[in-house]
């Protein structure tokens, strides 16, 4: 199917509809750009999150993990550039009151005459640019004074430059050497929107990979081929990815070198993943802030200040990318039906158990109970007696479960199952002793995109 059949309306309205996605504080009329994950939201997230946890500390043995604070002393952020240096230039429109980011008005819409961009019509009164942090500002202990101003982490990524000292001394590493860690992030967007891919909370992966400053190049390319094959390894189509450069102009302050990876999402091109090449500019900030050095000393006394490489994402981009790249809708004998061609290792759940007549008597939900309570022990999997058939499985496939073992009155007789294949719809039988081995199987074959 075409990527530009794919709308976020129809991304937005499925995601509602089964539970993976919620407006949050809906009851209260919502708040901006915040969202809150549902079941099978939560399922997903927690499979793109091991997914990447594994591929960068449980399958290497140069990276290890943290999980630093999110409030940090405010000198962290003022010694690494964000007080500041993490803003985006705003402009005000007096007469509809909406907010624009100055470098972006290409992409936004006039509140009066949406079809025009901001300062198109004859009524547009944009205010001049100025500067505006993304920093939440919060207070620290009981009272809102001022030497008590801090701030919600907009990245993960200092948390981790000001333990340095702390792993090296004790993770007994040396450069080459990374530190993983995930969690929230928060930035007070101006221009939020577009659903999950901006928002003003999001869970950030980030990893820091510190090297001799010599062989810093060299990482920075094999980070963004390993951070390439990763997604190609999630199932997200070749043709939906691609890497751009940063032009000098468009780096951030600390970068010396960024490559973006970026997904074909309906908005367009946009960054999925950031690789940037940060130099030494955070443990040299931090060593003239704090007094500390944040240095590698070799066993032969020479001392040297790595240069850091790190891939960047959001949990939350992901998880928007694999739901485009998944959505699909098709026409079969005569029906249309909607569903999500998962990649198996991300589907929040991997199979459905489903007796096809529910009624106890009918001598299937016993079969089928014992079935799901013996698969749950090993993969998250769904027990469904609710409905007729067609409409159970049209369910699993807009949740994007790969498969669906049904128990009929053939089970009763012969003891086998059907399996039902989310992908091609094609059925076979399995004697019911043999399915979690089957399944087990199925988890570890690789799966492929269907073509575009
Ligand atoms: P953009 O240019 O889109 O604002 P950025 O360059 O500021 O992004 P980085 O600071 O490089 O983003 O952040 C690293 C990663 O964190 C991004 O590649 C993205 O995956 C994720 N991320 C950043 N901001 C947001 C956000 N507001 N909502 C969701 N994810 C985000």
């Amino acid at each position: 199917m075409p990527s530009d059949a794919v709308t976020m309306d129809k991304i937005v309205s499925l995601t509602r509809r089964r539970g993976f996605v919620f407006p949050s504080s809906e009851i209260y009329g919502g708040l901006g750009s915040t969202y809150d994950y549902g079941h099978y939201g939560v399922l997903t997230k927690n499979n793109i999150r091991s997914r990447w946890f594994d591929s960068m500390v449980q399958e290497r043995d140069d990276i290890v993990a943290l999980d630093s604070a999110v409030i940090l002393n405010p000198l962290v952020w003022q010694a690494s550039g964000h007080v500041e240096g993490f803003t985006d230039p705003l402009v005000d429109c007096r007469t509809c009151k909406l907010r624009f980011r100055a470098d972006r008005l290409e992409d936004s819409h006039c509140g009066r005459k949406p079809s025009k961009k901001p300062g198109e019509t004859p009524d547009c009164d944009l205010t001049d640019p100025r500067q505006f942090n993304l920093m939440f500002e919060t207070s620290v202990g009981a009272l809102a004074e001022e030497g008590s101003k801090a701030y919600l982490r907009p990245e993960t990524a200092q948390g981790i430059f000001i333990n340095f000292k702390n792993v090296l001394q004790l993770a007994r590493r040396r450069p080459p050497f990374g530190i993983a860690q995930v969690g929230k992030s928060f930035r007070n967007e101006i221009t939020p929107g577009n659903f999950l891919f901006r928002l003003r909370e999001f869970e950030q992966m980030e990893m820091e990979f510190f090297v001799p400053p010599g062989d810093a190049d060299q990482w920075h390319a094999y980070w963004i081929d390993a951070r390439l094959a990763w997604y190609h390894g999630l199932g997200l189509r070749e043709s939906h990815l691609r890497v751009r450069e940063h032009g000098p102009e468009e780096r951030s302050h600390y970068s010396l070198a960024t490559s973006d990876i970026e997904y074909l999402y309906p908005i367009g091109w946009s960054e999925l993943e950031g690789v940037a090449n940060r130099g030494d500019y955070d443990l040299r900030q931090h060593t003239e802030a704090s007094g500390t050095k944040l240095e590698y000393v070799d066993p032969d006394g020479s001392r040297y200040m790595p240069f850091v490489i790190e891939p960047a994402v959001s949990i939350d981009r992901i998880m928007l990318a694999l739901l485009v790249d998944a959505y699909d809708e098709e026409v079969v004998e005569e029906r249309q039906r909607t569903l999500l061609r998962f990649h198996p290792a991300v589907a929040p759940v991997k199979a459905a158990i489903l007796p096809l007549i529910s009624k106890e008597q009918a001598g299937m939900v016993e079969p089928a109970r014992k079935l799901y309570e013996e698969l749950r022990r090993h993969h998250l999997v769904e027990y469904d007696d609710a409905g007729n058939i067609g409409r159970r499985y049209r369910r699993q496939d807009e949740i994007g479960t790969p498969w669906a073992f049904t128990i009929d009155d053939v089970t009763l007789e012969d003891g086998t199952v059907t399996v039902r294949d989310r992908d091609s719809l094609a059925q076979e039988r399995l004697p019911l002793e043999g399915v979690r081995a089957w399944l087990d199987d199925a988890l570890e074959r690789p799966w492929s995109p269907p073509p575009d």
